[in-house]
Formats: structure tokens, sequence, C-alpha cells
């Protein structure tokens, strides 16, 4: 597709390459949208209904346990909403902190007065800092979109990994396409076999500490341990702008200035990296949601990504002094020919040949279909 075009509904645009539109210019991202929509309904009536079963599910699982669920906890809206809601449920979670060294002070704020007022016990995970960042040099050598690959692949095992060892089934999550969209695979991909083979290019030595996540260890997880994942603020009414009010009254909480802004790398890697090599505003995703969903005009959304995000050089140098990366390396980087994932061995074959099984694990309620439709519904 050459022309420039973008969806008559959303803000999703031709910057995507797997975009397609049908008669009406409404975009397939926005069709997946629906089909979610269809599974986790928004109607009143049926959400509340949905939740309670979750809620009850989750709490006869964990009677005479210690904790019966695991949130992950980044120190913004969406993992600090879901952790609140958790407790007001009346569950037992039990939160997790990756530390990959890039959160901001207000995200370590934001974790130590959310646990405190809700009274829930924190396990804070510390990564082994030089293989990370060597990870995160390997993912900017390799040209491509997704540089927050590492932190997602790795956040996501370090909860199976907690939740195997203390026996918890259900891992709370705080992503909800009503409110972020979904990311096109092209711009993250998150798959254990692509971070092998990016370090194995790009790195410099053996992963020896870093939390991979392979799909064996995913099927072990969910077949062996029964650990689910649960896209938890799709079950109630979640609203962003409603929840930070919430949250500052009653968490003390503060405001970083946008999505994924709590941690000084993703920051960075939104708001300067993908616009400037790939002219990828990953913005258009996250407002699309609510401008699907009707919160948010097409046209208020418009004006919010007319602005740049406000990164000035020394925030990039700071970035480049993290990862010692010096500047003619990242001139290089910039120079570089744009990648994709589709370049590089991963699982993604695989994943397509198991289409059959994975739709019947969402029938069965055993996979959510979030994962189904980022990954093979359009
Ligand atoms: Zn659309």
């Amino acid at each position: 597709m050459n022309q420039y075009k973008m969806c008559s509904r959303c803000l999703l645009d031709t910057t995507v390459k797997s975009i397609s539109f049908d008669d009406n210019g409404v975009c397939n991202f926005c069709h997946s949208h629906d089909r979610l929509l269809e599974y986790y309904s928004q109607n009143d009536y049926i959400r509340k209904k949905n939740f309670d079963n979750l809620i009850n599910n989750i709490k006869i699982n964990g009677i005479n346990k210690q904790y019966d669920c695991i949130v992950g906890v980044s120190g913004g809206t969406d993992s600090i909403y879901t952790l609140y809601m958790a407790v007001k449920s009346g569950l037992k979670p039990l939160a997790v902190y990756m530390d990959n060294g890039w959160g901001t002070n207000i995200a370590t704020e934001n974790i130590q007065n959310a646990i405190k007022k809700l009274n829930v016990d924190l396990i804070t995970y510390t990564i082994d800092k030089t293989e990370f960042i060597a990870l995160q040099k390997a993912f900017l050598k390799a040209a491509v979109p997704c540089i927050d690959v590492p932190a997602d692949v790795a956040i996501s095992s370090v909860l199976y990994k907690i939740a195997a060892e203390k026996n918890i089934k259900f891992i709370l999550s705080g992503a909800s396409f009503i409110t972020e969209g979904t990311v096109p695979k092209e711009w993250s991909y998150i798959d254990g076999t692509y971070i092998k083979t990016v370090n194995k290019l790009f790195g410099n030595s053996k992963l020896k500490n870093y939390p991979n996540l392979t799909i064996t260890k995913i099927l072990y997880y969910t077949f062996v341990k029964g650990i689910k994942q649960i896209p938890f603020t799709n079950f109630f009414h979640y609203d962003k702008n409603e929840a930070r009010e919430l949250l500052n009254k009653e968490l003390n909480w503060q405001y970083y200035g946008g999505h994924h802004y709590e941690n000084i790398f993703t920051f960075w890697a939104i708001g300067w990296y993908l616009i400037n090599k790939f002219g990828i505003d990953k913005r258009k995703v996250s407002l699309s949601g609510p401008v699907r969903m009707g919160r948010l005009s097409k046209d208020e959304a418009l004006k919010i990504i007319s602005i740049q995000p406000p990164i000035d050089n020394d925030t990039t140098a700071y970035i480049l002094q993290e990862l010692k990366l010096s500047k003619e390396e990242f001139d290089n980087i910039i120079a570089s020919p744009n990648k994709s994932y589709l370049d590089y061995k991963t699982s993604y074959n695989l994943i397509r040949k198991a289409k059959p099984l994975i739709k019947f694990l969402i029938d069965k309620n055993i996979l959510t279909p979030v994962i189904y439709e980022k990954y093979l519904g359009y």
C-alpha cells in the first residue's frame, strides 16, 4: 500500500504495515476491537455478571492461601488501578515490581504509596542490569521498533515464575484494548525466541540471568501449573481519567504525563525513537481505544498527536549514556535500514500453525482472545 490513508473510525493509518480497510474505510484493528467487545461485553449487566463470576472463581481458588492473584505493578495508572480494584473486590493480591533500572522516582513512590494504603505485599524483582542493557542495545542494533520487548517478556516471565512458586493461579493484568487499543504486532512482537535470535546476532554475551519466556515455558505454566492471565480491567467500567482522579485522592498517586511514561526508556522509545526512526507514533494506538468507544472525539485525539512529545536532546543523551552507546554507534543505528520481526527467527510460524489449538483454548476459557487478536486476528 503506497498511498497514505487513515481509518475512517480510529487513528490508525498506513504507517501500520498490516492495516487493511473495508468498503467503509474502517480498519481491521477496529474490527478486531469489535470482536473483543463481543467477548468482553461492556453491557453493564453482562459485564457485572462476568466480573462476579471471575471474582468468585479467584476467591474459591484462593481459600486457605495467603494470596489468590498476582498483579504486576509499574506505578502507572493501569497497574495501580488493577491492584486497587483487586483489593476493593475482596481479593488477596501479591504485587510484583520488576526493577529494570529505568523506572522514574514517581513510579516507585506510586507503588510504595499504593501497597501501604492497600496493605498489599510487594516483591521487587531486580533484573541483571548488565545483561538487560546489552539486550536493549541489541534490539536497537536489530533496527526493529520492538525495543520494549525485552522488558515486556521479562515481566511476563517473572510474573509466571513467582505465580508458579507461590501456587497462585491468576495473573491480573491492567492492559485493556478499550482504553489503549491493541498494539500491532509489527510494532511490538513479544516472543522469547525473538529475544534469543536478536541477542545471538547483536548481543555481546549469552543470556544467563535474563528471565526469558519461550513458548514451551508458557505451555508449562498454562497446562502444568494451571496459571491464567486475566485482562482484569475489561471486567469493569474503566476510564483512565476517572481512575487517575480516584487513585490520586485515595492513594496519593501522581500522574507522570502519558501512557507508559512512568519508565524513562519507554518514554523515550515512544516519544522520540519510534517517531524519528520509523515514523511510528504509538499514541495513535492508545488513543484509538477511547475513540472507538466514543469516549474521546477523533478531533480531540488528532489534536493530541499533532503535538510532539516533550523530549529534548538531553533525554536522548541520557539514554545513550545509560546504554553505553556512543554517538557514532547510535547514528549508525538511526541510518540503518528499518527492519521488522519478520526479518528475524521467531516463533511466529509455530503460532500460526497452532491457530486451531489456540482457538479451542479460547473457547474453553483457558486463553484470552486478546492474544489471539494480536497475533492471529488480522
Ligand atoms: Zn480503525
